[in-house]
């Protein structure tokens, strides 16, 4: 979900569009303009079904945006980094990177979504209850009262990595005291519960409903693979707990001065020495570092006359690792910043290198020796 068309930011948080969006706004607003709109205004001109049709479609949008806030919200609150807000086919997701700490943040990030849709849901019941006469009031807000509360109950859904899945793992994470132990039990209950949606869209498509049950089936699908990834992450985080970067970066780096072409570091460093990152010095001072996606940006042809200097990330624009922090902190940083490779700094003193590749040998060591 890290690609998208860029709406701005809330909290200092990036909220994206997902191109899949654009189909689901779209459907909403073709089943409304042409089935719920004519059946609630009868006689009217065809253009006004589209045009609340759309309005209603958008104002459901805002709705998916404003739950999503809710978890972002409490998720700050909580000091827990949020790396964007996406909205997509299925709604949207808050991408937040780091477990919650205790079962309680964990309670209250998950539950703010949902809390959010009911708190929407009333409002437009009220604004329902309020304008019965008011034309074209009534019926927008009577279909954003239903779609807010069903969007609160779906996602009360147990199943992880849905809110209610997450409220689940945060009850047995509470009554046992261990996070591996409830996110394997609700990561469960979330395949569970997506085979349940698997298979009710597949006896939906033999009664003859083939888009409901591709619909349907279709989501299932998409939680299956959600709630395993959720798992496999929650898992890295615990294999990793304990580790620093220290024990795992590397020591010996790559150096070149600021002057050495771009075609000398790839044909000796890179092909050659295998290394993906290197470390420009002068006069015995760092000055910065040249990643493999530094020389990608350049062309090829142009490689013998570019210079380490002219692509490199001055150090001081470059994020820095310190050896004592952990080591799935440092992923996330890695992550966030979307680098393949960090320096490792002691004070103002280079000590390593650390790239998510390190990371994958280290866990591969790990699995390997089964320890
Ligand atoms: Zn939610």
């Amino acid at each position: 979900m890290g690609s998208g068309i860029s709406l701005g930011r809330v909290w200092n948080v990036p909220i994206k569009l997902h191109a899949s969006w654009f189909l689901i706004v779209g459907l909403i607003t073709w089943s409304l303009a042409s089935g719920y709109f004519p059946a609630a205004y009868p006689n009217i001109n065809p253009l006004l079904y589209w045009a609340l049709g759309a309005v209603t479609a958008l104002l459901f949008a805002a709705s998916v945006l404003l739950h999503e806030l809710g978890h972002v919200a409490l998720a700050l609150r909580e000091r827990i980094p949020v790396r964007g807000v996406t909205l997509f086919i299925f709604g949207g997701v808050a991408q937040i990177t780091e477990e919650p700490k205790s079962a309680g943040a964990e309670f209250r990030v998950a539950i703010a979504g949902p809390l959010v849709s009911l708190a929407l849901a009333g409002l437009f019941g009220l604004l329902y209850m309020l304008d019965r006469a008011v034309p074209f009031l009534a019926a927008p807000s009577e279909y954003l009262m239903r779609i807010n509360f069903m969007l609160a109950a779906f996602n009360m859904i147990p199943g992880f990595p849905l809110d209610g899945g997450r409220v689940l793992r945060a009850a047995i994470w509470k009554f046992t005291g261990s996070l591996p132990k409830a996110t394997r039990v609700a990561s469960i209950s979330g395949q569970i519960v997506a085979f349940g949606f698997i298979a009710f869209g597949v006896l939906t498509i033999m009664n003859g409903n083939l888009f409901n049950g591709l619909w349907l089936a279709f989501i299932g699908w998409f939680l299956q693979n959600a709630a395993i990834s959720a798992y496999h992450h929650s898992a890295l985080e615990h294999s990793l707990a304990g580790v620093t970067v220290s024990q795992v970066m590397k020591r010996d780096f790559g150096q070149v001065t600021p002057l050495t072409p771009l075609k000398q570091i790839v044909d000796e460093g890179v092909l050659a020495g295998g290394q993906r990152s290197f470390l420009v010095v002068e006069d015995g001072q760092p000055r910065g570092l040249v990643t493999l996606e530094n020389i990608a940006s350049v062309p090829q042809r142009l490689w013998p006359f570019t210079t380490a200097r002219q692509v490199m990330t001055p150090l001081e624009r470059v994020e820095g690792l310190t050896p004592y922090m952990e080591l799935m902190a440092a992923l996330q940083k890695l992550e966030l910043a979307n680098q393949a490779a960090m320096p490792v700094l002691y004070g103002s003193q280079l000590v390593g290198m650390l790239s998510r590749d390190d990371v994958l040998r280290y866990l591969r060591i790990r699995t390997q020796l089964g320890v």
